[in-house]
């Protein structure tokens, strides 16, 4: 599992969507510590997914909510669990289960804060990439809220250092992203240890048929809350092309020459074609990356930091690589083989047209694979759209598909102290830059990765290298 570390630069917060006329918290049986420290957070009234879902679940309610990004949903499940707490009881009562590191942090940050009513409520965040020993020894202390990621709390699960038995509430969050990062083993392992009792809370952005499944299997006759403002089937747009086996490969660059996403992810079957595949896009001069499962751990996190932050322009994997990344939100997503799996098919296209944006799902099939195709037909229950090669021309610029970052490695990490907010200080005040010209800065243990703006990638290397970074000189390379 690999969870890289993504220094959040000046990040703009998602304003919080509470209508001025929203129904105020007061309405809620809600305690009156609970209520004053919501004032003292500046929560006036509540966002339209909390005053449909909250009287809900402080009821007892089984729950299945879905909202749109930044519309309150930690409030929405955090509320209900804490009210349910009992702070001297020193044995894990709630469960929050989360995509991602980053994500498992920020919830528990706000669970924090709105936990604050009441005295030492103990939240704990186990995920991967951290180390087993400190997690046991904090649960060993005891929690009362954990706040994990499928992957780590399996690991917990399977060594018993996790004790679910005083568990009352189980929150799956994003739970599509969950899904399509393929942790849907880990999530019914998890669920599969939690006490019958309990009361379950999903929320989701999207309502995907994984979701459905999930719910059937695990919810007891859960209420549904949808927030329909916005919604609209999902934004992804499937192609086929009918290929011969011996085009396949080529047709990959003929499409990204046509469409000209900035982030593909292409998926194939084997590992073998993953390397053929991006042999060929570099020799087009298409920045191309390989992930697959025999990489080190160190460069798969260096591939997946350069995708991340758009210095690269396609991603070629296999699905067992693709596993667990939260590698969402793509502008396409290339089916360099048809997969005999429909579920895995299903995965794959889901990880373009997320949230607001629209994403190209293009597969590639010969004519041998069309029972393969016959058989998405059906499970989608559409027919799928079929496009001919000839109709992809390379589009009028005539230069190749460029991603719009580099990345540029500073050889100094966390190991010496630097921070993102250093090299994003070396780059703007020091040597000029405007902070849009600056993309992500990943901080690892010896290195620290800064995307910058490709048209100012070589004034950037320069400037760092006879420049200073946190008051030292450092070496740093384009990767
Ligand atoms: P979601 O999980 O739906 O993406 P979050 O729970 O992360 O959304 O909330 C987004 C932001 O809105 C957070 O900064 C949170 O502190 C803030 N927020 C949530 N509820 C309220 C509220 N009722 N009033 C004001 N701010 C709120
Ligand atoms: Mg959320």
């Amino acid at each position: 599992m690999t969870e890289p570390t993504t220094a959040p630069v000046p990040a703009p917060s998602p304003p919080p969507s509470a209508a001025a006329d929203g129904t105020p918290f007061s309405d809620l049986p809600l305690s009156p510590a609970a209520l004053e420290n919501l004032q003292r957070l500046g929560y006036q009234r509540m966002t339209p997914i909390q005053a449909a879902s909250l009287p809900l679940a402080l009821a007892g309610h089984d729950l299945i909510a879905q909202a749109k990004t930044g519309s309150g949903k930690t409030a929405a499940f955090a509320l209900p669990l804490l009210a349910k707490l009992d702070a001297r009881r020193f044995a894990v009562q709630a469960l929050v289960l989360c995509p991602t590191r980053e994500l498992a942090e920020q919830v528990t940050q706000e669970i924090r804060r709105l936990a604050r009513a009441e005295d030492n409520v103990k939240v704990l965040t186990l995920c991967g990439g951290a180390t087993m020993r400190p997690q046991i020894a904090s649960l060993a202390h005891g929690a009362h809220i954990v706040v994990g990621t499928p992957g780590r709390l399996v690991d917990h699960l399977a060594r018993e250092t996790l004790p679910l038995d005083a568990l009352n509430t189980l929150v799956l969050d994003e739970a599509d992203r969950m899904l399509d990062m393929g942790f849907a083993d880990e999530i019914a392992y998890v669920i599969e240890r939690c006490p019958r009792e309990r009361q379950t809370l999903l929320f989701s952005a999207t309502y995907p048929p994984g979701v459905t499944k999930l719910a059937q299997r695990f919810m007891r006759n859960p209420r549904q809350v949808t927030l329909a403002e916005r919604h609209a089937a999902t934004k992804i747009r499937q192609r086929f092309y009918e290929v011969e086996n011996g085009q396949r490969l080529q047709a990959v660059g003929r499409l990204l020459e046509h469409y000209r996403p900035v982030s593909t992810l292409a998926f194939c079957n084997t590992r073998q074609r993953c390397s053929e595949l991006a042999t060929l896009l570099q020799a087009q001069g298409i920045v191309a990356l390989e992930l697959h499962g025999e990489l080190e751990q160190r460069e798969r996190d260096q591939v997946l930091v350069q995708f991340a932050n758009r210095s690269c322009s396609v991603l070629v994997a296999t699905d067992v690589a693709a596993r667990g990344l939260d590698i969402a939100g793509l502008e396409a997503v290339i089916n360099v083989d048809v997969t005999p799996d429909v579920e895995v098919h299903t995965h794959r296209v889901g990880r373009t047209g997320r949230a607001d944006e629209a994403g190209w799902a293009f597969s590639l099939a010969s004519r041998n694979e069309m029972e393969r195709v016959a058989r998405i037909e059906r499970m989608q229950d559409t027919e799928c759209e079929w496009h001919s090669l000839d109709e992809l021309t390379p589009s009028a610029d005539p230069q190749p598909l460029r991603p719009p970052m580099v990345t540029l490695q500073i050889l100094g990490g966390r190991k010496d102290k630097i921070r993102p907010g250093d090299v994003l200080g070396a780059l703007t005040k020091d040597l000029g830059f405007r902070a849009d010209q600056i993309g992500k800065i990943n901080v690892s243990e010896f290195s620290t990765c800064v995307a910058v703006a490709r048209d100012s990638a070589r004034d950037a290397l320069r400037g760092l290298n006879e420049g200073k970074v946190k008051g030292k000189t450092v070496k740093v390379r384009r990767m």
